[in-house]
């Protein structure tokens, strides 16, 4: 697996393109302001990307969907849970200060359990309500008995968790998604934080001061 990571101001929020080594094929997780250094990458790197999959649909995950839907053409993911919040990302702007474009509709809405692929890679699609109520993690490996790596938006990070007080956010729906749908993988696996550095189960199970 080749994993990309981009942050852009002002909101360094991290997005990813993931590719398969094999077949070249790649997703696009979260574009927002990163927008430009991703397409950057998908042109150098000369990856065939399949999919624009978004973990949630707070602003500073999407402002980029809109270019990076135009210059790859291919479908856009999002739970239906936040379909409201990602139609309401000019307010979402506004409330920030800032001038944010109407992004296009997404073309698909994950189904929970859903299992998607590019190349050699499954994408588990797991739903981890609580920052929002349509958040979900992406598990990615090459098949279920692999090992995985989780991007999990802003569900959990390297130390903290996301915050819960915007709408449709719940503390506790927020702890019992991570108990539930994310510590059950095991201590090594590598966690991909949409804001932040990588971190991994084990840490997050033994010292994160919102879960010990
Ligand atoms: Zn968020
Ligand atoms: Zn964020």
């Amino acid at each position: 697996m080749h994993i990309w990571t981009t942050s852009a101001p002002p909101f360094y929020k991290n997005g990813f393109i993931v590719a398969c080594e094999r077949t070249r094929e790649a997703i696009v997780i979260d574009p927002g302001d990163d927008v430009v250094d991703q397409l950057a990458v998908v042109k150098r790197e000369g990856v065939n990307v399949t999919m624009i999959l978004l973990t949630h649909a707070h602003l500073d995950h999407v402002t980029g969907v809109g270019a990076a839907k135009e210059e790859l053409g291919v479908e856009v993911w999002l739970h239906r849970d936040d379909l409201f919040l990602y139609e309401g990302a000019a307010e979402q702007g506004r409330m920030f200060g800032l001038n944010v474009e109407p992004q296009p509709p997404p073309d698909r809405f994950y189904t929970v359990g859903e299992r998607l692929t590019f190349g050699d890679y499954i994408v588990d699609i797991q739903h981890t309500p609580g920052h929002c109520p349509g958040g979900v993690c992406l598990a990615i490996g090459r098949s279920e008995q692999d090992e995985r790596e989780l991007f999990v938006g802003d569900t959990l990070f390297a130390g903290s968790i996301g915050r819960t007080d915007l709408p449709g956010g719940d503390l506790e729906t927020l702890l019992a998604a991570i108990r539930s749908e994310l510590f059950v993988y095991p201590d090594a696996t590598v966690v991909h934080s949409g804001h932040g550095p990588d971190t991994t189960i084990g840490v997050e199970r033994r010292t994160n001061p919102f879960l010990t």
